[in-house]
């Protein structure tokens, strides 16, 4: 092909996704409508809907009173953490916290149930053998610690709850349908530790326990992270599937999974629907292939594999890298997106390091850049107007004055300034300034591990036994 016929395939490419991603405000109201009637379909029945909104017994959220030592695991990406946090009470707060981060060894996020908990037993144990004298514990008392498990779970009590699946390139199958509380314990007892497991949390409930520690008005958690999903504080009694006593709060907070929705108002091209037929999870997980850090380079790469054989964008082979699956990561794509230099500098470079290829004109590396910027816009506005399907149900989305805060943790929020930036701006532009106004978005950093050790420790039995 010459030069000129490439360059305008090409385009023809990049023009045709470009409309398939579009997301005009019509649209996304749409999606928010759509949003809002499965979270009504998911609360009614168990299965109701794709949506599933799951019960999570946490019905109290930290009130700033905890007090103790407490611990925290919190498994749900490509890293854990170990944390131990030390709470002082109203006055003091959160007086130390120590963490510890071990990634993940790939194979053991495809291996044995048994091998997966007994290494993050054994981090544990490395983590408390090391533990200096500022953190003993009162005599006589047990380890508690809450577990932060970011995966769908079928709750059947505040610390036990069964897997229901695993996503984020996690899969060992089996995990499935077991008590993963109870797959830990059984890990902490071959080490021979002393420590319980009193509280079991998604990352997003964890996320929404820290978020309302520090604020009293965040009621909602969002994770745009490897995996995204959010968590909010729902009425009780506005829950039909929940057959329990009500509790005292009157509250609830509902883990959406909000990674499973989908609506046929979605804005899906043929490059989302070859990624899920090939991933761990076809089928499931729609709404998270669109948006969350996992994806996104992947997509980019299938796009940029499309363009290398149908326009030869990259010359008269194609580039054998690009043809690895999830080769190009979610943070190099977003340093391809933030390259500010005049000649795209880091573009070349990321495509030379990661992909091989070389000697691309600035014509190209332009166009790389424009795909970046219409896989993340769209990943943000959908991930903004899922947070304005959760405002409508909350009835927070009027122009009634009422301070709104949304707690956001994940690396795609943190680490991808455009992205969030797009976020923001679209939120705004879909309530209005004059709602977007009374709604914030606070960066929860790590909250979902201290906020699983503030539920652990609101919900623990020697606390409640000393001071009741
Ligand atoms: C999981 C959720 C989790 C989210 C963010 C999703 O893949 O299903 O449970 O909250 O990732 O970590
Ligand atoms: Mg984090």
């Amino acid at each position: 092909m010459r030069n000129s016929g490439r360059l305008a395939r090409a385009r023809a490419i990049v023009k045709e996704i470009e409309e398939k991603c579009e997301t005009p405000i019509a649209k996304l109201q749409l999606v928010a409508d759509d949003m809002m009637a499965e979270m009504h379909a998911g609360l009614a029945d168990e299965g109701g809907s794709k949506l599933k909104m799951l019960i999570t017994y946490v019905n109290n959220l930290p009130t700033g009173y905890e007090k103790g030592l407490f611990y925290a695991l919190d498994l749900g990406g490509t890293n854990f953490r170990v944390i131990r946090v030390q709470l002082g009470g109203k006055e003091q707060g959160v007086v130390k916290q120590e963490a510890e981060e071990v990634s993940i060894p790939p194979h053991l996020m495809v291996g044995s149930s048994h091998e997966l908990f007994d290494f993050i037993a054994m981090r544990v144990a490395e983590f408390i053998a090391s533990e200096s004298e500022e953190f003993k514990l009162p005599e006589g008392r047990q380890r508690e610690l809450g577990f932060t498990f970011s995966f769908p779970v079928r709750q059947i009590s505040l610390a036990s709850g069964t897997l229901i699946k695993w996503t984020k390139g996690f899969s060992v199958e089996e995990t499935v349908g077991e008590d993963v509380v109870a797959e830990l314990n059984r890990a902490i007892e071959r080490q021979g530790l002393d420590l319980h497991v009193t509280a079991l949390v998604n990352d997003t409930v964890g996320t929404l326990a820290g978020g309302r520690y520090y604020d009293k008005d965040v009621h909602t958690s969002v994770i745009l992270g490897t995996g995204t999903n959010a968590a909010y504080v729902e009425r009780a009694d506005a829950i039909p599937k929940w057959h329990g006593l009500l509790p005292k709060s009157g509250e609830m907070v509902i883990n959406m999974e909000w990674g499973n929705f989908e609506s046929s108002h979605l804005p899906l091209t043929e490059y989302d629907l070859s990624l899920d037929a090939e991933s761990l999870n076809p089928g499931e997980q729609v709404f998270e292939k669109l948006i969350s850090g996992m994806y996104l380079g992947e997509i980019l790469r299938r796009v940029l594999l499309k363009l290398a054989k149908e326009a030869s964008l990259f010359g008269d082979i194609v580039p054998p890298k690009l043809s690895i699956p999830f080769i190009l990561r979610t943070p190099h794509m977003s340093s391809m997106h933030h390259d500010t230099s005049s000649d795209l500098r880091a573009v070349a470079s990321k495509l030379k390091d990661i992909l091989e290829i070389t000697n691309t004109s600035l014509k190209t590396r332009k166009m790389v850049v424009e795909l970046c910027d219409i896989i993340m816009k769209r990943s943000a506005r959908l991930s903004a107007v899922a947070m304005v399907g959760i405002l409508k149900k909350q009835g927070r989305d009027s122009k009634e004055k009422q301070r709104t805060v949304i707690a956001v943790d994940g690396g795609l929020f943190e680490h991808y300034a455009l992205f969030r930036e797009c976020l923001e701006g679209s939120l705004v532009e879909i309530l209005g300034t004059e709602v977007a106004s009374s709604v914030i978005i606070t960066h929860a950093n790590d909250g979902s591990g201290i906020g699983a050790a503030l539920i652990a420790a609101s919900n623990s039995q020697y606390w409640k036994g000393l001071f009741y």
